[in-house]
């Protein structure tokens, strides 16, 4: 009897979920059973007719997973992609959903069209577990019909489901991808990328579903695609797998696993809730503490606090002896050398610059240790948690703080994160904020001037800008959302991974990552433009008057001279006719408003290149006599421009907010697709710092501060 059905679906799901249940219920008597060819695993066939329409209805065996392990996930796998199913119906048992939505992660990442059958509904309320499966189906993108399988109830419902999806198929409006975290990702787009390479595999299966596959080994993929010529992704394939061994110090099944479970995870966290006699994991008691509506905020901001206060108290000592490094090298240089230009270049230019952010290596590297920490426990992922309300405010999803909290590094790679966005509104949202987020680079002028004016509460200053900028992204991302990003944010499922124990070596990893960025920047971007300023700083000068010899000026002398006089160096020319002075002087009315002087005005300027140029600046500004502690040289020329802490405070306010660098608005105008974006993100930012640096100066002055 030959069989002319207009569509073929396939039942999968966990074993003794109810699929043979479910499958007896659709066909009726119309069932046949054999064997899959060639095993001996049972294969059950049948036919439904609902309205009208015939469905051939396959019982596939049941399986946790899709990979290559056993029999039965090789026959679930290969009836799904080469059977091609028109539809998926994936039978959930609903009480044990975390580990049943494995299997669904699997069925995401194949790309199938899938409907969930949320089987077991009785059960699971009975166990006192509500399941909000609206929101659910919407985090995953598939529809879900809660059945109870033996009773027949929702069996109608789910089938009109499948009928509606069907039709749908090709219009799905969002496809979700499982998001595995920016290494994986970088891994997963270079397999790819040799994939694409080689033309025609990417017809027949989902390019990531295949990079996927082959960063797991599986040995039916690479045996199949060891047929064609492919040695360049194998090869690929092995690099990559090399790779996120040794950075996460674990095998790669282990972290993809990981990943998967942390995603279903964060899906559950927010859509079903348990009646109190729930047995709970120690994660679950954790959770409860970090994330729960009154101490997760407060023990967030303890954090970050420590973090801070850490960076500074610290760093303080290492920073010290490189300080002396420094100075030592100086004063060989100008023992070695004889008075000339290059010794002054090399001196004041070179190891004043780059030296004078050199310094602040120590509190980086703890910043950095700090934030990799609390990304590997899996804090950070909780931290989208406790922020998720206040990112709604904004008409953004938790899942946006993450970016935001890279921010704290750097914000670039932050900006490019927003890549896991899936909605170019909240995308093009969290790009625009980003740059509000205090970023490493900031730090060593907080350092420098927090340390200078406020002694003992630099830690508390600097911990309070972190928070101005948060703050004000808020405040920003609220007027954005009126104006410019009207609507609702898209639903997105955040991973919640188990909390671990980092091992020491993949955070130090991590750390270095990071690290050698801001060194590697110290090579090139900050020694050029230390050499840039030096010389217009040096520049026009008389043949005559160039620089004699070192004189070890007392601080008596210098607390004695006119300030506008660069004495250190002695130079017989005043350093406001030189190049950097006349630029100073063109820009510095717009800043005097604010209490910035020409130097100040300078730095900023250079800090449009990165934000550490405005202290390698201030080291070529200040520091000229290297022959006594370059440092102590340049917190007293900063004492001599700066006026008050209140000026100080207000100058850092704006060196937080203030245009942000080169790399960031390169990055803005790629990733939002277009120069208007990135032009906006300046012009904001230019507009915003000048207003909340008058207002930090305004509001002192009625204070009576400064
Ligand atoms: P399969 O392994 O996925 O094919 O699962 P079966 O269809 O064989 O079902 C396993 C057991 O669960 C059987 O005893 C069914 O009667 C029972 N069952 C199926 N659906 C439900 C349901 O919705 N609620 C309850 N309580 N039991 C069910
Ligand atoms: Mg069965």
């Amino acid at each position: 009897m030959a069989v002319t059905s207009r569509y073929t679906i396939a039942l999968a799901g966990n074993p003794n979920s109810g699929k043979t249940t479910i499958f007896n219920q659709l066909t009726g008597s119309h069932q046949k059973v054999g064997n899959w060819g060639g095993v001996t695993v049972e294969k059950k066939e049948g036919v439904a007719r609902v309205n009208g329409i015939e469905y051939a209805v396959i019982d596939l065996p049941g399986t946790y997973s899709l990979s290559a392990y056993s029999l039965e996930e090789v026959i679930a796998r290969d009836f799904i992609i080469e059977g091609k199913p028109d539809l998926v119906v994936h039978v959930v048992d609903a009480g044990n959903l975390e580990r049943n939505l494995y299997l669904t992660t699997q069925l995401i990442e194949l790309g199938a069209p899938v409907v969930i059958a949320l089987n077991m509904f009785d059960e699971a309320q009975g166990k006192g577990l509500e399941v909000d499966y609206d929101h659910l189906s919407k985090l995953l993108g598939i529809p879900m019909v809660p059945t109870v399988g033996h009773r027949g109830k929702g069996i109608d419902k789910l089938m009109e489901a499948v009928g509606k999806a069907i039709d749908d198929r090709g219009s799905r409006s969002r496809h979700l991808q499982l998001p595995y975290g920016r290494e994986i990702e970088d891994e997963i787009n270079e397999i790819q990328h040799a994939i694409l390479g080689i033309g025609g595999l990417g017809d027949r299966y989902s390019t990531r579903w295949l990079a996927v596959k082959l960063l797991e080994d599986d040995a039916v993929v690479k045996k199949r695609l060891e047929l064609r010529s492919t040695d360049g992704i194998l090869a690929q394939a092995m690099v990559s797998r090399d790779h996120i061994q040794e950075m996460f110090d674990d095998d790669v099944e282990t972290v993809l696993t990981d990943r998967r479970y942390g995603f279903v995870a964060g899906a559950l966290r927010e859509t079903i809730r348990m009646s109190k006699e729930q047995r709970q994991t120690i994660s679950d008691h954790i959770d409860n503490v970090l994330t729960s509506r009154h101490l997760g905020f407060p023990v967030f901001f303890l954090f970050m606090w420590a973090l801070f206060q850490l960076t500074f108290s610290l760093g303080a000592r290492p920073q010290a002896w490189i300080a002396t490094g420094i100075t030592m090298t100086s004063k060989a240089a100008v023992a070695v050398m004889p008075p000339s230009l290059l010794r002054d270049l090399i001196v004041d230019g070179i190891l004043g610059g780059v030296g004078g952010v050199l310094v602040f290596l120590p509190q980086i590297l703890i910043l950095f240790l700090g934030i990799s920490v609390l990304e590997d426990t899996g804090y950070m992922a909780r931290a989208a948690f406790i922020m998720d309300k206040v990112m709604h405010t904004v008409g953004l999803h938790g899942k946006s703080f993450i970016p935001l909290v890279m921010g704290f590094g750097c914000n670039v790679p932050a900006i490019m994160a927003t890549r896991t966005l899936e909605s170019r509104r909240d995308r093009l949202l969290t790009i625009l904020i980003n740059p509000l987020m205090s970023c490493s680079a900031r730090l060593p002028v907080y350092v420098l001037v927090a340390g200078t004016f406020f002694g003992v509460a630099a830690g508390h200053v600097i911990f309070s800008l972190y928070l101005l900028g948060i703050a004000l992204a808020i405040g920003v991302g609220q007027i954005f959302r009126r104006t410019l990003f009207r609507g609702d944010a898209t639903p997105f499922v955040m991973e919640l991974p188990p909390y671990r124990i980092p091992t020491m070596q993949s955070t130090l990893i991590h750390m270095w990552e990071k690290g050698s960025i801001y060194l590697k920047k110290m090579g090139s971007l900050i020694l050029s433009f230390s050499i840039i300023i030096w010389f217009l700083g040096a520049f026009p000068r008389h043949s005559t008057s160039v620089s004699t010899s070192v004189h070890n000026t007392s601080v008596e002398q210098i607390a004695s001279t006119d300030p506008t006089q660069q004495v250190d160096g002695a130079p017989s020319y005043s350093p406001s006719d030189t190049y950097i002075g006349r630029i100073g002087h063109v820009i510095e009315p717009v800043l005097r408003p604010l209490g910035f002087d020409w130097r100040m005005s300078v730095a900023l300027l250079t800090g449009f290149v990165a934000k550490e140029v405005v202290v390698s600046t201030m080291g070529v500004l200040y520091g000229s006599n290297q022959a006594e502690n370059g440092q102590a040289a340049v917190k007293r020329g900063l004492k001599r421009s700066i006026a008050s802490p209140l000026i100080a405070y207000a100058f850092l306010v704006f060196v937080l907010l203030y245009t942000p660098c080169l790399a960031t608005v390169i990055t803005i105008r790629r990733e939002a697709g277009g120069w208007k974006w990135a032009a906006l993100a300046v012009g904001y930012e230019l507009v915003l710092a000048w207003i909340m640096a008058f207002v930090v100066v305004r509001a002192g002055h009625l204070l009576g501060l400064g």
